[in-house]
Order: structure tokens, then sequence, then C-alpha cells
């Protein structure tokens, strides 16, 4: 059943380093293509009355299945040379979760989180039980190596090769400096809707960060730090450097100060990402929907994949700090 409420959908491809000097016209447009065929498979369900959560994971199995973003197929690589994938999704309608976390066979993670919300009693399933769980849901499996991109395995040299060189630095300088540990790449995937019935939906899917190793997991999975959604109030998606989004709680953070103290999403966004998540060293972003079907997206880093669709059916999609 339709009503006249305006519907929306907004998603994410990862906050980083992107800047227009450093973009060549093919990355950008393989990069724009990608955002824009996720927000179609999103779109096109709420235009047709399904619900946000629906519209939420066909975004989000998009762009897990396209290896240009970091999650699903092109999820960065571990430090042992594998790739460990966590999702989570949200219901604003009846706050019910579902998420996964270290799962390294089920090809997309998202909608094994959604099934952990609809199909058990548990919010949070983790590595070998999660994929047993999605084996007895039938859920199509893969071999890890499904994963893996040259990319991606580049890239792990190259951070690789970075620790290395500063262990052998402070074995020669044990009083030199250590650097903070740095993910590099960032490219979580995310999504947020809104539907016809002013139901909100919330899901974040993702590699992790680059090098991540004793069974680390990140904010994306974690009900409240990388994803939350209630009905009325707000839906939220994360992505970033995932210890400063759960020590921030970033996406509930940013439901709290509009619930509670009657912020605009933009400003709820802002405080947490420039105040909050920023204050304690994280970098990032995060994209919204509020009540009205208000999109907001806000980020500290000089770029982030992203792209929404208002009331007014157009597809939009941005890169860089102001488009
Ligand atoms: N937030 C993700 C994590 O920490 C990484 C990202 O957003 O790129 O696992």
């Amino acid at each position: 059943m339709k009503t006249s409420r305006p519907i929306a959908l907004v998603i994410h491809g990862g906050a980083g380093l992107m800047r227009r000097s450093t973009f060549s016209k093919d990355k950008e447009k393989i990069h724009r293509d990608g955002l824009t065929e996720a927000l179609r498979a999103g779109y096109s369900l709420l235009e047709e009355g399904y619900p946000a959560l629906d519209a939420v994971e066909a975004a989000i199995r998009t762009l897990e299945d396209n290896p240009l973003f970091n999650a699903g197929k092109g999820a960065v690589f571990t430090h042992d040379r594998k790739n460990e994938l966590d999702a989570s999704i949200m219901d604003g309608r009846s706050l019910k979760a579902g998420a996964v976390g270290s799962v390294t066979i089920i090809k997309n993670p998202i909608t094994a989180a959604r099934l952990v919300m609809e199909q058990s009693p548990h919010v949070f399933l983790t590595g070998k039980g999660a994929e047993t769980f999605a084996k007895k849901m039938k859920l199509p499996l893969v071999k890890n190596s499904y994963f893996a991109t040259q990319v991606q395995l580049d890239d792990l040299k190259k951070v690789q090769a970075r620790e290395k060189a500063i262990e052998e630095k402070l074995k020669r300088h044990p009083n030199a400096k250590a650097s903070p540990h740095q993910p590099t790449k960032l490219g979580t995937v995310g999504a947020v809707a809104i539907d016809y019935l002013g139901n909100i939906a919330a899901g974040t899917s993702t590699g992790g960060t680059v090098n991540k190793r004793y069974g680390r997991v990140g904010d994306t999975p974690l009900i409240g730090a990388g994803t939350y959604a209630k009905n009325g109030v707000v839906g939220i998606s994360a992505t970033g450097d995932g210890e400063y989004f759960i020590r921030a709680v970033a996406a509930h953070e940013i439901a709290a100060l509009m619930e509670y103290k009657g912020y605009s999403l933009e400003r709820a966004q802002k405080e947490v990402i420039h105040h909050r998540v920023g204050k304690l060293g994280g970098t990032g972003g995060v994209i919204g929907i509020d009540s009205t079907g208000k999109i907001a997206m806000n980020f500290n880093t000089p770029g982030m994949y992203r792209g929404w669709v208002g009331a007014d059916g157009k597809i939009n999609t941005a890169i860089f700090g102001k488009s």
C-alpha cells in the first residue's frame, strides 16, 4: 500500500583520501557507475512499494558484488592474506537487528545479517558459527579466494612493507616514536532507506581494515556504532576507522542527539564526525535519512563515495569534498 510519504535512499562506498587531482576520469566513472547501479537496485524496490529493508539489502548486495568496494568481492586482506567480512542491518520499525562478523565464505554477508535478524533468536553471529548458520539458511557460499582482487593484494603488500620498515627502524632506534595504527584503505559500503510507510532501515558491510589480525572486528557489524535505525528518528550507516566509531558509539549517538536534544540530522552528523570521532583522532563519514526523508552525508576525510535518490527519483553520485 503506497501513501504520499516521500521515499529516499542514500548509500556510501567508503570514506578516504579521494582527491579530484589524483583521480583519472576512468576511475571516477567506474566508481560513479558502481554507485548508480546500487542506487537503481535499491530505489526501484522502494518505488514498487517494497520495504526499506529490501532496498538496503539490494543496494548493499550490489556493492558487495562489485570488486571496486571493500565489501564482499574486493574486500581488503587480513595480515594472513585472507578476507574476513563483517556486516549488519537494522529495521527501524521493530528495532530488530542482525549482524555477522569475521565470515570468510558467505558470498553476501548483508543477506546473512538479515537472516540472523529474521530467522534466529540472536543479533550477532561470528566466524564458523555464522557460516554454519548461513549453510543452514542455504545461502550461496564461495571459496575465500572468490573475494580476492589483485588491487587489494598489492595494497596489503605495501602496508606490510611499511610495517616492516617501521619495525626495523624501531629496532635500530628503540626510542623513536612508533606511529599509531593507521588503517589505509577505507571502502566499506552502506545504505539507508525510508519507504512509503515511513519505515527506516540501515545496513553496512565491509572487509574491515587492511592487514588486520587477531580476529579484529570494527564498527561495521556493531549495532549503534556502524549501523543504527529507528523509525520516527533516523537511519545511519558509518564508514571509517572502526575503532574510533566504536568508542564514539557513532551511529547511535547521532540518533540520540536527534531524539533527545532535537538536533537536525545534519547538525547531529557534524557533531559526531567532527567533534566526537574527529576529536578522538578518527576519520571517516556517515550517511543518514531522517523521518521526513531528508538525506545528509558528512565526513572528515577528503572524500567519500556516496550516492542518493530522494522523492524526485533523480540519481546523484559524488566522491570528492564538494561533488
Ligand atoms: N569501518 C570499517 C572498519 O573499521 C572500515 C571502513 O569503513 O572502511 O572495519
